[in-house]
């Protein structure tokens, strides 16, 4: 089903990518409703804004008991909207968890005001919460996108209305019971239930003062440039093209096994899972054949089912599009190792997919490929491996595998241009680090004390 199947007159439809069934039919947030969310949001704001951050723990814990204390239902609910199987979905339960309690534990200390020293007989830098702020974010992490953006967010003291992806929005509803289950106060954590071209309507409302997207570069283009005819601060965590350069002093063991887990994460459909591999000429065609052999016993299956690997992607519309991007590269000269084509049957499965011989100018290299397609991309030397890493028009994060663990982290921290950079491991998203890209992956950052640091007024005081 694509977009206009998703939505109906009044209606989001949440469809199984696994039968492509029609699972269930959310009425949408009219117009009328969407005001006086965004005005219950900004009432609790305004007491919310003054409790304490042992007020706002307390509550934040109670989020991580629930999330945990709902994990299989949660897990279900995933599998059900967008195809993750249920063994991801616990583990994505309990990541949140996790995010909760780190920043119920550390909000006080990341925003505990700055001393400094001026002319005035006190001066010092205070971090205040800005107000309500609009979250619009992606389906394929439908819990962790919104608990990143959210739990700094509210630990701020700030509220926050969620615009979730349209084909998740049985995931955005229980998001939403779940934080006013935890004790929140009323309407601090709404919920609009609209599709993206009502999301700048929503920008427009005065009382919304901030807005974070995760999701794809067109839909940050656009946020962006409403946000900024409205001069409202935004946080765009964008697509990822990322690279993984293998070096030929690598252990191929690791590197094998942590480029397949890392390409196949969530199907690929992770804005940093691994998306092109680019290895030195002396271990290429051994890291090629081995990786291959490993994605071609991946265990594919209905995300309902225990120990399955990887489902369906989470919409046919995308899975179509992905292919289509196999199609044209191969046509431009890439080579099928594995996989590459669409299997019969309704639901929106596709298999893990190698492509050797990709260039730039190929949209396996040029385009973020959000699916389990692997790009193979040859170099001579390390500058060279470096230099193709680098020619992309993301950079989100990166990842090199060398048993030199200074020449790695000289890789990681001086010559990749992306905003994660990992040696001889799996990029990952982490409460305790910053989370976001350089270039065309977006702006600003979430998670950790940057993250936290987003959605508040920096402010200066000054007594004399
Ligand atoms: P998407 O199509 O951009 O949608 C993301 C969200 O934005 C959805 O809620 C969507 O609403 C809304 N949206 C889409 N176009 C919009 C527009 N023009 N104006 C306002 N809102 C708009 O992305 P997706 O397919 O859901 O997610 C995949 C993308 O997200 C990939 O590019 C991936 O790399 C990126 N992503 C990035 C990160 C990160 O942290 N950097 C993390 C995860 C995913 P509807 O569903 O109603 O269309």
């Amino acid at each position: 089903m694509g977009q206009s199947d998703r939505e109906g007159a009044g209606v989001l439809h949440s469809v199984s990518p696994a039968t492509n069934d029609v699972v269930a039919t959310y009425k949408k947030t009219t117009p009328a409703e969407t005001g006086r969310v965004v005005e219950r949001a900004d009432r609790a704001f305004e007491s919310w804004r003054r409790t304490s951050f042992g007020v706002r723990a307390a509550s934040m814990r109670r989020a991580a008991d629930l999330l945990e204390e709902r994990k299989e239902r949660y897990a279900s609910l995933m599998a059900l909207e967008m195809g993750k199987p249920l063994a991801q979905g616990r583990s994505e339960i309990e990541k949140c968890a996790w995010a909760c309690r780190f920043f119920a534990d550390h909000a006080e200390e990341f925003l505990a005001a700055e001393p400094a020293e001026t002319s005035a007989s006190r001066s010092y830098v205070a971090f205040r919460p800005l107000g309500v702020v609009l979250g619009v974010m992606p389906w394929n992490f439908p819990f962790w996108q919104v608990v990143r953006f959210a739990a700094p967010a509210l630990m701020a003291g700030n509220a926050c209305v969620l615009k979730h992806a349209s084909n998740v929005s049985g995931c955005a509803l229980a998001i939403g019971e779940m934080f006013h289950d935890a004790g929140f106060p009323e309407g601090l954590f709404g919920v609009l239930l609209v599709g993206s071209d009502e999301v700048v309507r929503v920008l427009e409302l005065p009382r919304v003062r901030a807005v974070a997207l995760t999701g794809s570069s067109a839909a940050g283009r656009s946020i962006a440039s409403h946000a900024g005819r409205l001069l409202k601060k935004s946080v765009l965590e964008l697509g990822g093209s990322d690279p993984y350069v293998v070096l030929e002093d690598a252990d191929l063991d690791l590197a094998v096994e942590v480029c397949a887990a890392a390409r196949l994460v969530n199907a690929g459909q992770s804005c940093i899972a691994a998306k092109r591999f680019i290895v030195v000429e002396p271990v290429r065609d051994e890291f090629t054949e081995r990786f291959t052999e490993r994605l071609r016993r991946t265990r594919m299956g209905d995300p309902m089912g225990e120990g399955v690997e990887m489902g369906p992607l989470a919409r046919r519309d995308l899975r179509d599009q992905l292919h289509a991007q196999v199609r044209e590269s191969v046509r431009r000269g890439a080579s099928l190792a594995l996989g590459g084509e669409v299997p019969p049957g309704p639901g929106a499965y596709y298999p893990p997919t190698v492509l050797t011989e990709v260039r730039p100018g190929m949209p396996a290299f040029d385009e973020e490929t959000f699916g389990p397609v692997a790009a193979i991309v040859g170099a001579r030397t390390e500058a060279a491996a470096i230099q193709c890493a680098n020619e992309s028009p993301y950079g989100l994060g990166a990842a090199v595998f060398t048993r030199d663990a200074a020449r790695g982290e000289r890789i990681a921290s001086e010559a990749f241009e992306a905003g994660a950079c990992f040696v001889n491991a799996q990029v990952h998203s982490d409460p305790r680090l910053p989370f976001g890209g350089v270039k065309e992956s977006g702006y600003g950052r979430e998670l950790g004390s940057f993250g936290i640091r987003e959605f508040v007024n920096v402010k200066s005081v000054y007594v004399r």
